[in-house]
């Protein structure tokens, strides 16, 4: 079974599909807050898709916005109480847009080197010049600035707010002391942590207290908000006029009425969703602690996304492949998706996972572990001689 061209047959709800003809519990899909299936996010797709059909045809500049698009603009600004957001037809395409929209030839952009492949391509396509600091190290970022020498005003400092493979989250204070220091502008990608993490779900800027520091915020509408999309916010007075330097704005389709009726719907109840914040953690905090008993080998702390280090290749994707058939269903990473070189299982954890998939799901992993890693096999139950 190859882990990247892997075929779902059926999906029933956020956690449970049919994956080569048996059923499995879904751990690797990023659906923490499940609002792919709520009842209010599907009535209003349906809605939307009697009204205003499947697709719009064009793209926003071209053909006109659709009120859906203007509407999710300004209720996407409100959710982050900013001034304004720009939306996208995806989450990679808003990183292109806004990353090569802004920085050019004689700017640095200072990434951390854990950053997405989207963010990676958006300085790539700015013709800035890219220097990647070392994993969440404001000390390594301030020295790598200082030897650049450039004025600040031309320095972009791009992170994540939750990273996706290990799971862990940006020391945005650390990060802010440093781009204060020289003037300069920082971006943070909220796309796992929007939805999950603060008060309100507005990210990992929201839960470390420092919202205002933070210049541009870009997340997606892929994960936490059930459907497709990214939007980038921000209060500078101009922001809203990159829309026409963004190439990925400017000539792609928008998105779809049915998607945006679902987002608007969805990011409605994201801000109301204290109630599924609390279960995913809860969830995330029991697999975290029950994988750590059995000896996995955990990336970061407790949190929505779970990485854990495999010993190898083949002892890696043997345990994705134990963990599938037995009903289990993570994600299998390798490098160059993977910090260190390392082999990661990447879980995923939902606020629709109930308790009951979570216990199962440890009894499998722990089995997983005793056979594969361990080497003990369960021991056949003889029944007592008669
Ligand atoms: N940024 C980050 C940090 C991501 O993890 C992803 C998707 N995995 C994206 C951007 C791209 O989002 P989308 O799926 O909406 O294109």
């Amino acid at each position: 079974m190859n882990p990247f061209t892997l075929e779902l047959d059926q999906v029933h709800s956020p956690t449970e599909a049919v994956i080569q003809g048996r059923p499995a519990m879904l751990f690797g899909t990023n659906n923490y807050l499940g609002l792919n299936f709520d009842p209010t996010c599907r009535a209003a797709a349906a809605e939307a898709l009697e009204k205003e059909g499947t697709g719009t045809t064009a793209s926003r500049v071209a053909s006109g916005s659709y009120s859906g698009h203007v509407k999710l603009e300004r209720e996407i600004a409100e959710f982050f109480d900013r001034r304004s957001a720009i939306v996208f037809s995806t989450g990679f395409q808003a990183n292109l847009g806004v990353i090569s929209g802004l920085a050019g030839p004689g700017d640095v952009i200072m990434i951390d080197r854990d950053c997405h492949a989207s963010i990676y391509d958006g300085c790539k396509l700015s013709g800035a010049k890219i220097v990647e600091f070392r994993h969440n190290d404001a000390a390594d970022l301030d020295r790598l600035i200082e030897a650049e020498g450039v004025p600040g005003h031309r320095v972009f400092i791009i992170v994540e707010g939750l990273y996706s493979v290990a799971g862990d989250m940006a020391p945005l204070p650390d990060f802010i002391e440093v781009k204060s220091k020289y003037g300069a502008c920082l971006l943070v990608d909220e796309a796992h942590s929007f939805g999950t993490c603060g008060e309100r779900g507005r990210g990992v800027a929201e839960a470390q207290g420092v919202e205002r520091d933070v210049d541009i915020v870009l997340g997606t509408f892929s994960k936490s908000v059930g459907v497709i999309g990214g939007f980038a916010v921000s209060d500078h007075p101009a922001f809203s006029d990159l829309r026409m330097l963004a190439r990925s704005y400017l000539y792609t389709a928008s998105l779809p009425p049915p998607v945006v009726a679902a987002a608007r719907a969805s990011i409605r109840r994201i801000a109301d969703g204290k109630d599924l914040r609390q279960r995913l953690w809860s969830n995330a905090r029991k697999l975290y602690g029950a994988l750590g008993e059995i000896g996995y080998d955990r990336l970061s702390e407790p949190g929505p996304v779970i990485g854990v280090r495999m010993p190898g290749f083949v002892k890696g994707y043997k345990i994705w492949h134990t963990l599938l058939e037995r009903g289990v269903y993570v994600n299998f990473l390798i490098p160059p998706s993977t910090p260190g070189g390392s082999v990661v299982l990447r879980c995923s954890l939902s606020a629709e996972h109930s308790v009951s998939q979570i216990e199962r799901a440890i009894e499998i992993f722990s089995e997983c572990w005793r056979t594969i890693v361990e080497g003990n096999p369960p021991k056949p139950v003889l029944s007592a001689a008669t």
